[in-house]
């Protein structure tokens, strides 16, 4: 079972103390049922109480008790153990209950770390790595409902690349997934860690920026602006050149929908777009 590392109790009061001084490297509960001032049943249910409330993963608790009492097993699998052994207890049985906690331990992991990487591929489009447009349009509800008076805004854009079909048609398909590809990268880079992109569809994007007034907002558009069209993007030997146009708007939270901001970014992108491309326009 390697080295373990132990953090001694003397009661179930002191019990929850250490458990929330070190609930963040804690592996395994060992907890006697009968102790001073307070019983490992109200300590186990308090334990559990705070892992929910904060959140925190579950780890294992066996209860080690004198008492092999039916109803005192029940009580202590009901307060949140996961086994309850009956003392005297042989090393080796002790061992091996251990051993089979930590399995499950294991496998919940495995399990954790599997649908952090479903939900991630379920929430990404394969091709760029922005979020896709589900993903996306929920980071926009969750953020428009987290919005607080009085803060600065929401910004929403739309951008679309500028003749994109050109591109394709001059260059090649795979060369227009390239372009794809290194313009998420490059907007990316300009945005900050709390910023989202989004791919809405086809060479058609979303930018959520939260937090922000109007005037850093338009800054932040017009400097994505400039880095898609700042150097070419190259592409097996070719240098592909290309503007984008955005529409924008931003959310000061009012009784605006989510399929409201959609609407008024679209409509300044057609605005962007019938002024000549290339160009920033704000709703
Ligand atoms: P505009 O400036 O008005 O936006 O012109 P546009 O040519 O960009 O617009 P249009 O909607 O006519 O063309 C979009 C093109 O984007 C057509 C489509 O083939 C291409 N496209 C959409 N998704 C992908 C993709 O995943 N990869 C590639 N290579 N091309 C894509
Ligand atoms: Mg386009
Ligand atoms: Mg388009």
């Amino acid at each position: 079972m390697g080295l373990l590392q132990v953090v001694e109790a003397q009661n179930g009061q002191e019990a929850i103390e250490q458990y929330m001084r070190h609930s963040h490297d804690l592996d395994l509960i060992l907890i006697d049922v009968q102790m001073p001032q307070m019983n490992g049943f109200e300590a186990v249910k308090a334990i559990r109480d705070i892992q929910e409330e904060e959140k925190q993963e579950w780890f294992p608790i066996i209860f080690l008790s004198a008492s092999a009492n039916d109803n005192d097993v029940e009580q202590g699998i009901g307060a949140g153990g996961d086994d309850y052994l009956i003392k005297p207890i042989s090393q080796k049985i002790l061992v091996a209950k251990m051993l089979a906690m930590k399995r499950i331990v294991d496998m919940r992991r495995r399990l954790v770390d599997m649908n952090e990487k479903l939900e991630k591929v379920a929430s990404t489009d394969f091709l760029t790595g922005a979020s896709n447009r589900r993903a996306f349009e929920s980071v926009l509800e969750s953020e428009m409902s987290s919005i607080e008076e009085n803060s600065n805004g929401l910004a929403f854009a739309i951008f679309d690349l500028d003749k994109f079909k050109a591109i394709n048609d001059t260059y090649g398909h795979a060369a227009g997934d390239e372009v794809l590809v290194e313009v998420v990268d490059r907007v990316k880079k300009s945005l900050r860690d709390v910023d989202v992109i989004g791919r809405l569809g086809g060479e058609e994007f979303g930018i959520i920026l939260p937090n922000i007034n109007e005037v850093e907002a338009f800054d932040a558009f017009e400097r994505c602006r400039y880095v898609i069209n700042e150097k070419p993007i190259l592409y097996e030997k070719m240098a592909i050149s290309l503007t984008t146009s955005i529409g924008f708007t931003v959310y000061k939270g009012g009784k605006e929908t989510k399929m409201d901001l959609m609407k008024y970014a679209d409509a300044a992108l057609y605005k962007a777009k019938g002024a000549g491309r290339n160009k920033v326009v704000e709703y």
